[in-house]
């Protein structure tokens, strides 16, 4: 019996109650109980086999303010689509890439720094959109220091402004905002601040400390002014972080590389990445190859703030996942195997909770039923059995409706009560998937007998007969009445007949 499987793998009592009740299990079911109980036995002795401690690396605690030393602001534009987003970032970069050596390349790593004449300089996530902002946030992340809210002046505040605002809010994150397009003839950015004060947003103008900032993406004006804005909302942040000991950092991106394999970018936070440094982020682990920058330029070490391309990685972490510096690569594949470990728990424990509530059910199901039954003899219970089966099918919609020619009227009879409830089962089966419909009109235990030929007669019905004999005086009667008898000693051979004579009924279609 499946629960006594699942109870001895378990090595728990065996209630014995539900192992009556569960006689009628299906298969299905019972597979599943037998996989998840020996699941949860390797899993048991996997557990003891290693007394597991959280073996998982974390942050440092925050550094002493004397270690700290100021940091350029991490930002983040956001806004409704077609307002401007990837325009803007392409003009910053582009001003940028000005200023590079010739032959350069410009690669897409996530992120990128632009450098004002004053030498400030400012990292701009460039996955735009609120997706990538609101699946760090996920994940806990934090790595925008300010959101850039670009608003077009010629089309206001729309839903996704107002998405944008909510999360920077959510954030606890300043917003700079970009009024763009006010080269367009139809621009009105004080329509704009007005309407965002109903989002309480309020601009410099209206007595708020939201700085605005008059510009056009597609122009390149007053960008600088934008990028001076966002300085100045920085330096009230005062930006620090400690630029030594072990790496703390974010994925922003992660991607196969079709030269370099595994790449995985991200911005640094804590402490100063160098190549061969040993990182984990999620359930992956890095010995730091090669770095490189937006440029495609390698760099030697990557500080707090810097956005950098990192190669070396095992598997792919995912944007969001938390990037720390370890000691070692045995101490890398601890903490990853702890994460798995931890990860595959967590799933256990929630598989084998539904299972238990399944089993519960299940046991709960039978009893009633079991109570239900109790008070009649097997073929009371059979018929009882056969009767609800053929209302649930009947409270299902039909392909087609049925018509009475489509029914078949049989009479069972077997040698002992197991068989005749095995061919009920399989007639059931059958039923279900036919258009001529099996009527079961009477069943029972024993040879043919006269009363089973009447029973055919009244309903011209077929009488099978399993492990049975009709004698030579019935088998007359009931060629005298035009009842077919039909006998079989192999389940196979009366359900060919079964088949056969169901055809027999389907109207014929030319
Ligand atoms: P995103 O969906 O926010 O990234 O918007 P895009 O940067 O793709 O810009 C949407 C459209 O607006 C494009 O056709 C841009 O050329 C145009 N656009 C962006 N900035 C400006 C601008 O400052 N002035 C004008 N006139 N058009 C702009």
């Amino acid at each position: 019996d499946v629960d006594f499987i699942y109870e001895a793998l378990l090595n728990t009592t065996i209630d014995i109650d539900s192992l009556e009740a569960d006689t009628h299990l299906d298969e299905v079911w019972i597979k599943e109980v037998i996989k998840k109980a020996g699941m949860k036995l390797k899993w048991s002795k996997l557990k003891q086999d290693k007394v597991r401690e959280n073996k998982d690396a974390v942050r440092r605690p925050q550094a002493d303010p004397a270690l700290l030393t100021p940091r350029s602001p991490v930002v983040t534009i956001m806004g409704h689509v077609d307002h401007g987003k990837t325009t803007l970032l392409d003009k910053l970069r582009k001003t940028q890439v000005a200023a590079m050596e010739a032959g350069g390349i410009t690669q897409h790593i996530g992120a990128f720094l632009v450098a004002l004449p004053s030498g400030e300089k400012i990292t701009f996530l460039d996955t735009p959109g609120h997706a990538a902002f609101s699946a760090m946030r996920a994940r806990g992340a934090q790595v925008t220091d300010i959101v850039v809210l670009v608003v077009a002046a010629d089309d206001g505040v729309m839903k996704q402004t107002v998405e944008s605002i909510q999360h920077a809010k959510d954030a606890q994150v300043p917003i700079v905002l970009a009024i763009n397009k006010c080269d367009k003839a139809d621009a009105d950015p004080e329509k704009v601040k007005k309407e965002l004060l109903a989002y309480d947003v309020v601009c410099e103008d209206y007595g708020g400390d939201v700085q605005a900032v008059h510009v056009s993406a597609l122009m390149g004006d007053n960008l600088m002014a934008l990028a001076e804005a966002t300085i100045a909302q920085a330096e009230m942040l005062e930006l620090k972080a400690d630029f030594t000991g072990p790496v703390e950092g974010t994925v922003i991106e992660s991607f196969t590389d079709k030269g370099r394999g595994s790449v995985t970018t991200a911005i640094i936070q804590r402490g100063t990445l160098r190549k061969g440094s040993i990182l984990v982020a999620g359930k992956s682990w890095a010995k730091v190859r090669l770095m490189f920058d937006e440029n495609g330029k390698t760099i030697n070490e990557a500080y707090p703030s810097m956005p950098v391309g990192i190669i070396g990685w095992r598997d792919l972490p995912s944007a969001g996942d938390e990037i720390l510096e370890v000691e070692s690569e045995p101490r890398a594949r601890e903490v990853v195997d702890w994460r798995k470990f931890e990860q595959e728990e967590e799933k256990n424990k929630h598989d084998l909770k539904i299972i238990e509530e399944k089993r519960k059910e299940h046991q709960k199901a039978h009893r009633k039923v079991l109570e239900k039954y109790s008070s009649l003899n097997w073929k009371q219970r059979l018929y009882v059995k056969y009767l609800e089966r053929k209302e649930q099918k009947s409270s299902k919609p039909k392909e087609k409706e049925r018509k009475d020619s489509n029914v078949l009227p049989i009479i069972i009879k077997g040698d002992v009560d197991g068989s005749v409830e095995a061919i009920l089962n399989l007639l059931d089966t059958y039923d279900a998937s036919h258009e001529c419909e099996l009527e079961l009109v009477h069943f029972g235990l024993g040879d043919i007998s006269e009363n089973d030929v009447n029973f055919a007669e009244t309903f011209h019905g077929v009488i099978y007969g399993f492990n049975v004999d009709a004698s030579k005086a019935i088998q007359q009667s009931a060629a005298k009445k035009g009842v077919k008898i039909k006998l079989h000693k192999i389940i196979y051979h009366f359900i060919e007949d079964l088949q056969e004579e169901l055809s027999s009924r389907l109207p014929h279609t030319v």
